[in-house]
C-alpha cells in the first residue's frame, strides 16, 4: 500500500470522530425515560447534542436520564409526551426549537408491544398501536420537517423492528405498524432527500430491556438458538447505531432499514 493511502487512512480515523460529532445540534427522542431511548439520548448527547427527553409515565426516570447528561457536562430537557396525540407531537417539536433554537435529529423511538394472536387482538388494541408507532412517527416527524428544511439539514431515525421486515406469528399487530415504519421511512427518504435530510429506520432483533421481560426460561433459550451470537442485543448497541446515522457522516444513508440482530435467523 502506498504511503500516501497509509496516510489518508490514518486522517480516516479523525474522520470517524468527525462522522459522529453532534456538538451544537439538536435532538429530540421520544420514549427516553429507559430501555433504547434512553440509551440513544445518552449516546447523543455524549456525541455533544441536546437532548430533550421524552417520557409517557415515568418522569423520574427521564428526569434521572437528564440528570446524568448534565452531570457529564451535556444540556437535556425533560418533556411529558403521549405520541397518540399529535398535537402533543407537534408542542414537543415546538419546544425542541423554543429550548434550542433548532432541531437537527429526531429519534421515533417511543413504543409499545403487543403479544396476541390476531383472534385475540381487539379492534382498540390494534387502533392503540396505530396510534402510537405509526400515528406518533407522522406527527413527530410532520412537525419536524419544516425546520429541517428550513436549514437543510436533518436526520429522522425511527425505531422500527426486525418483526416488521419478517413479521412474527403472535405479534401480527405489531409486526404490521413496525412494517408501516419501514414503508414510512423508505419513501419519506425519497421526498426529502434534496434538503439534506436523512431518514432511516433502526430495526433491532431482541434487546435486553423492560418490552423483552416475558422473554424468560425456555421463550429465551428458543430465541437465542435463532441467533448466532447467542445473546440479547443491548440498547448501547442499538444506539451506536442511531448516533453514526444521526451524525454529518452518514450523509448518504437514507431510506434504509438497518437491522441489529446478532445475525437472527427469521
Ligand atoms: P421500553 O423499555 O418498554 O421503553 C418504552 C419507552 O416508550 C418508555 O420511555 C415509555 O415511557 C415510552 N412510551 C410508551 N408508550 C408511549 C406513548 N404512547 N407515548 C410516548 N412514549 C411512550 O421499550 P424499548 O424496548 O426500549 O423499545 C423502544 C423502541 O424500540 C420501541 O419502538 C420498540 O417497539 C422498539 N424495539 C424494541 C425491541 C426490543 O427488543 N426491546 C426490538 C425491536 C424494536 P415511560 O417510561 O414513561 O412509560
Amino acid at each position: 500500500m502506498a504511503a500516501s493511502e497509509m496516510e489518508a487512512w490514518a486522517r480516516a480515523g479523525t474522520a470517524v470522530e468527525a462522522a459522529c460529532e453532534l456538538a451544537g445540534q439538536a435532538a429530540l427522542v421520544t420514549g427516553a425515560s429507559r430501555g433504547i431511548g434512553r440509551a440513544v439520548a445518552l449516546a447523543l448527547a455524549a456525541g455533544g447534542a441536546g437532548v430533550v427527553v421524552t417520557y409517557l409515565r415515568q418522569r423520574e426516570r427521564a428526569e434521572a436520564v437528564a440528570e446524568e447528561i448534565r452531570r457529564a457536562g451535556g444540556e437535556a430537557e425533560v418533556l411529558q409526551l403521549d405520541v397518540r396525540d399529535a398535537a402533543a407531537c407537534e408542542a414537543a417539536v415546538a419546544a425542541t426549537v423554543q429550548r434550542f433554537g433548532r432541531i437537527d435529529i429526531l429519534v421515533n423511538n417511543a413504543g409499545t408491544a403487543l403479544e396476541k394472536l390476531l383472534v385475540d387482538t381487539t379492534l382498540d388494541d390494534w387502533n392503540d398501536l396505530v396510534a402510537v408507532h405509526l400515528t406518533g412517527m407522522y406527527a413527530c416527524t410532520r412537525a419536524a420537517l419544516p425546520h429541517m428544511v428550513a436549514r437543510r439539514y436533518g436526520r429522522v431515525i425511527t425505531i422500527s423492528s426486525i418483526w416488521g421486515i419478517s413479521g412474527a406469528a403472535g405479534e401480527v399487530a405489531y409486526s404490521a405498524v413496525k412494517a408501516g415504519q419501514n414503508g414510512f421511512t423508505r419513501a419519506l427518504a425519497q421526498e426529502v432527500g434534496a434538503f439534506g435530510i436523512t431518514v432511516n429506520a433502526v430495526a433491532p432483533g431482541a434487546i435486553d430491556t423492560e418490552m423483552n421481560m416475558f422473554l424468560q426460561g425456555d421463550d429465551l433459550a428458543d430465541w437465542l438458538r435463532r441467533v448466532p451470537v447467542g445473546r440479547l442485543g443491548t440498547p448501547e448497541e442499538v444506539a451506536g447505531l442511531v448516533r453514526y446515522l444521526a451524525g454529518p457522516g452518514a450523509g448518504f444513508i437514507t431510506g434504509q432499514v438497518i437491522s441489529p440482530n446478532g445475525g437472527a435467523v427469521v
